[in-house]
């Protein structure tokens, strides 16, 4: 293992701090590394693996279309994208698919239908969009120019321009941030890297409110927080508001690297036009016949229910921890994406943790993220929390 490592850190930019694990196979909720040492795994992949590793007809549906048809092109149609585009309508209620390749280009196809719309109703070309403090959006340039936190911006200035930030979950910050050039307001609905932060219900139906009375467009980023994760397909389902544009990735392919944005038949008539976006892989066969599946084992597995009942039982776990640990201030979060807030850094943690078998995630410096698969059980969390117990009482 120690030579693969030595090998990586000498090809591969050094971009990550990477724990020292050279991960191998994964089978159900359980990862094992080159040296056969099995890992329970609450990260999933920060939130992609939503089935566990090795689901057999996940597997099956991947090479079918393997050995059919990998990729074409946008210019013609193919059957996987289709059905992927049909099922993914009916799971969110939007009518508009656009697929990408990740996450950040989700974002940033959600950036440039607010622009376009904005301007197919005046022309003007300084529209503004409000993003918030403390989120995160990915990487790319329009992304990062909305995600809320200096740190990750700082040294790659200039940003796209006209960004302004608001507080989350104050939404007289966001009324203040109003101009006549706003176009958009984009956040997501349970910020997850800035801390495991849902959004108030009063204050997603205020911002649904004011983006209706200025005829901006509310952009929820669902690429952590849905696809099942927080107790509906996505967690805005259970806030009795409906964005005009969703962004969708990470669990969408469970592995396969792809995103999408969708939005109203109303911004999709008003926005973007052939020729104003693309993207060569973006929803080619292979990567549809993933979410075309994915979407399919949401169904046949009842994945919404296991995650409200298992979620439940793990906000009750993670209580517990809380109670007995002074150091740890807080829990937050909805269904299978919690965070635990301690008054110091929880890198010893994790440590910890990985030397006895158990894979966690940070959101932050201080906060302990666990995002597993969505088809954990009451056992799994149960396992998970005696190991937890054991690293929080060396700590
Ligand atoms: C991960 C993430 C992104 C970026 O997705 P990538 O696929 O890494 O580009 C954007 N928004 C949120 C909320 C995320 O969690």
């Amino acid at each position: 293992m120690q030579q693969y490592i030595e090998e990586a850190e000498s090809a591969l930019l050094h971009t990550y701090n990477r724990y020292q694990i050279v991960l191998d196979k994964g089978e159900g909720v359980y990862l094992y590394d080159m040296e056969g040492k099995k890992y329970l795994d609450f990260v999933s992949g920060i939130a992609v693996f939503a089935f566990g590793y090795g689901n057999k007809e996940y597997n099956d549906a991947l090479k079918a279309q393997i050995d059919k048809l990998i990729h074409t092109s946008n210019y013609y149609y193919n059957i996987p994208a289709v059905e992927a585009a049909k099922k993914l309508k009916k799971a969110s209620g939007m009518d508009r698919v656009f697929f990408t390749n990740s996450g950040a280009e989700a974002v940033e196809g959600a950036i440039k239908t607010a622009r376009k719309y904005a301007w197919l109703k005046d022309g003007r070309t300084d529209h503004e969009i409000i993003a918030m403090n403390h989120s995160f959006h990915g990487r790319t340039f329009g992304a990062l120019s909305v995600t809320g936190n200096p740190k990750y911006r700082e040294a790659f200035e200039p940003m796209i321009g006209n960004i302004r930030f608001a507080d989350f979950n104050d939404l007289e910050s966001v009324k203040a941030q109003i101009t006549d050039k706003t176009c958009a307001v984009i956040m997501e609905t349970v910020q997850g890297e800035g801390g495991i932060y849902p959004a108030e219900k009063e204050f997603l139906k205020g911002v649904r409110a004011l983006c209706d009375e200025h005829d901006m467009l509310l952009i929820l980023d669902e690429i952590q927080c849905g696809m099942g994760r927080c107790g509906s397909m996505f967690a805005w389902q259970k806030y009795g508001v409906k964005p005009d544009v969703m962004t969708c990735a990470k669990a969408l392919g469970c592995g396969v690297p792809v995103g999408a944005f969708l939005m109203t038949e109303k911004v999709g008539q008003n926005s973007l036009k052939a020729g104003d976006h693309g993207t060569t892989y973006g929803g080619n066969p292979l990567a549809c016949a993933a979410i075309s599946k994915v979407l399919d084992l949401f169904e046949e597995k009842h994945i919404i229910d296991n995650v409200t009942k298992v979620g439940e039982y793990l906000e009750k776990s993670l209580d517990q921890l809380v109670q007995k640990y002074d150091f740890i201030q807080t829990r937050r979060g909805v269904g299978l994406m919690q965070g635990l807030e301690c008054d110091r850094p929880v890198g010893p943690i994790i440590e910890k943790a990985l030397e006895k078998g158990l894979i966690l995630i940070n959101a932050g410096a201080n906060v302990l993220r666990f995002v597993p698969p969505l088809v954990i059980t009451r056992e799994d969390v149960d396992a998970m929390t005696a190991i937890l117990d054991q690293c929080l009482s060396e700590v």
